[in-house]
């Protein structure tokens, strides 16, 4: 706020002058008449050039510019902005008369050409920025869409997907790999009759290890590689030489995945860029953004070899504008952070400040953790530990995940899922949302010793996700002997502990195709062959589908499943005794105003029947064997129930 306060004084004391803290990160406004460039760059730099291109990647600049500095240097001792080195920074800009629509640029503060941290649009492979009007880029009716809204996170049911995976093997795909394939008939019809409501899609910014110019070839890559964090990929779009076509192909999809009622969520990645050597970062103002360790080595927090510094103000605004310019250009619902533990907490707390001035509903969760040490305390950045400190936003949860399948650093060693014992307070954990719950024994809960969600809204539920094997792959790998029958047990036995959590369910695209990705566990690489979905698994097996399709049905028709607050989990929520492998527990008195008085539910992981002693009643058995009934009329009485191996029961009152 005193920065604020600075600024503005000065800005008032010295019209003409501008403050870093002023710049929003609009480097090039467009009109007929004229377009501005604004730069933000050191202070001390010699000359910051423009240079106007015809085209996105080749051929010499048709006009070059030289750039003045508009605002005072911004000094550490005023706002705290300066790199690393120690360098004021400034805002650089000019003026170019003339209607330069169509034209391409660069910026050069000295350290190389680039197209500025903030291009809105790019050439091929993002290396030139383009001059467009974006508004030529909205689909017809853009005006008119309108986000699918929840009342609660707990009513989203995530879909996590990779353009490529998703529709490339698909015989009747007309744009396979592309964002438009998630226009298509056959893409909206899975979706919603699997009943997701939010599509979380891999990396779609501009990313660097796909050759944009070079698709003819086999390229895959997951997209964790960010070059332009604020225009999609050149790759999924039909044209990438074509600076507008990304940008309306986004929007195609954007607009009807919203028109089917499903939000969409964008996996942001600005924890690390692809290199720092040729980062847009760095080309513009060489090593303000990234952090350093105190023998001046850049830190590595990420594992990709650098970490961006989120709490230098102008990282923090960078973020800050990012996700706004998504959520306004784009209409994007919700952002998944890509390793959030290394970014600070009060970063994170001004982006959902940012986003509840747009729209609360607009979701926000990331990976609790970090790959590797950060050059800030942990106390300060948003790991999982850190949740309750960042109200409305969440994290995934590893102890449901790693409860149920095994531990993330070895594929061979199974979890709950596989029989080992020892597993069934970090699933109840998982069940309870991550909150402190009477009845779950943290002492027994893997990986964390206290309950690190406020809410149970603040825990993203998942047993698989892109990184490490599929669950599939995973079950085969960990599960000695496992039969092709077993499989699918289990496979249905683990998302129904997932889709009966209290937290925000979550779902690896093909999985409900069971889906395989051939034992490749890291596979951000990997052809086609490995990751894409393979589509006739639907005739294979239908089953599978149809358990995925009513266990989410059962979910959404049953406000019990997510009740959205610690207070009423609490409240409803009862574990009820059970064996070893078995875990069991009961949604008591109408929780959330359910039409069922009571609901049970017990998950048994042995090879062997369990029997569960239950409150004495008569109950209606919604799920058994691998198949859900809501109508079902099928009863059982009396005080005990017994449950098939390596299956669900779900019973009512
Ligand atoms: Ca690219």
């Amino acid at each position: 706020m005193r920065i604020f306060i600075l600024a503005t004084l000065l800005s008032v004391l010295a019209p003409q002058a501008m403050t870093a803290q002023d710049f929003d990160f609009n480097e090039m406004t467009y009109t007929p008449q004229q377009t501005t460039f604004r730069l933000f760059a050191p202070a001390t730099a010699k000359s910051v050039k423009l240079r106007i291109y015809k085209d996105g990647q080749s051929g010499r600049p048709v006009k070059t510019v030289a750039m003045s500095r508009l605002s005072l240097p911004v000094s550490t001792a005023m706002a705290g902005i300066s790199g690393s080195s120690g360098a004021p920074g400034a805002v650089w800009g000019v003026t170019v008369g003339g209607n330069l629509l169509g034209r391409f640029y660069t910026f050069d503060a000295g350290y190389g050409e680039t197209p500025g941290t903030f291009a809105k649009a790019v050439g091929v492979n993002g290396r030139r920025a383009a001059i467009i009007d974006q508004r030529t880029t909205d689909p017809d009716g853009w005006y008119a869409d309108r986000r699918p809204v929840v009342k609660s996170p707990a009513d989203r049911i995530v879909y996590e997907l990779h353009h490529r995976d998703f529709s490339i093997a698909r015989a009747d795909a007309r744009y396979p790999g592309k964002f438009l394939a998630l226009t298509e008939p056959w893409a909206i019809n899975h979706l919603t009759a699997l009943g997701v409501n939010a599509v979380h899609i891999l990396p779609s910014y501009d990313y660097g290890s796909v050759d944009e110019t070079r698709l003819d070839e086999p390229q895959y890559n997951w997209g964790y590689d960010p070059v332009n964090y604020n225009t999609p990929e050149g790759s999924y779009s039909t044209d990438p030489y074509d600076p507008a076509c990304r940008i309306r192909e986004f929007k195609l999809m954007v607009q009807a995945l919203h028109k089917a009622g499903i939000a969409v969520i964008l996996d942001v990645v600005y924890n690390h860029t692809y290199d720092i050597e040729h980062s847009n970062f760095q080309l513009t103002f060489p090593d303000y953004y990234y952090r350093k360790t105190k023998t001046n080595k850049y830190s590595n927090g990420s594992g990709c070899g650098n970490e961006t510094a989120s709490e230098q103000p102008m990282m923090r605004r960078f973020m800050l504008e990012s996700v706004k310019y998504w959520v306004q250009e784009y209409h994007i619902d919700g952002f998944r952070f890509d390793l959030m533990g290394c970014h600070d907490i009060a970063t994170m707390n001004a982006i959902r400040s940012e986003l509840d001035g747009l729209d609360p509903t607009v979701f926000v969760y990331g990976e609790g953790w970090s790959a590797g040490a950060c050059a800030l305390p942990v106390s300060t950045l948003g790991v999982k530990a850190n949740i309750s400190r960042m109200p409305a936003i969440a994290a995934f949860s590893d102890e449901l995940r790693d409860g149920l399948r095994g531990p993330f650093d070895d594929d061979t060693k199974g979890g709950w899922l596989a029989g080992v014992p020892g597993q069934e307070e970090s699933i109840k954990y998982g069940i309870a949302g991550c909150i402190a719950h009477p009845q779950v024994d943290m002492k027994q809960v893997n990986y964390s010793q206290a309950p690190w969600a406020a809410q149970p809204t603040q825990m993203m539920a998942y047993v698989s996700c892109h990184d490490d094997m599929c669950l599939v792959d995973r079950l085969r790998a960990s599960v000695p002997a496992i039969t092709d029958d077993a499989l699918v047990r289990l496979c249905l036995l683990a998302q129904t502990a997932v889709f009966t959590s209290q937290g925000v369910p979550f779902l690896l695209s093909g999985e409900e195709l069971l889906r395989t990705k051939q034992g490749v566990h890291n596979s951000f690489e990997s052809p086609d062959s490995i990751n894409q979905i393979d589509w006739q698994n639907r005739e294979r097996y239908p089953q599978v589908l149809k358990y995925y399709q009513d266990l989410i049905a059962l979910r959404r028709h049953h406000p019990a499943f997510r009740l959205g607050s610690a207070d009423l989990v609490r409240r409803h929520l009862e574990f009820l005794d059970a064996p070893q492998g078995v875990v069991a527990f009961r949604l008591k008195n109408y929780a959330g105003r359910d039409a069922w008085r009571n609901i049970v539910v017990i998950l048994n992981a042995n090879r062997e029947q369990a029997t569960v002693a239950i409150p004495e009643g008569t109950y209606t058995i919604v799920c058994k064997d691998g198949e859900i009934d809501e109508q079902s009329t099928s009863k059982i009485f009396g005080r005990r129930t017994t449950v098939s191996p390596q299956s669900a029961l779900i019973l009512h009152d």
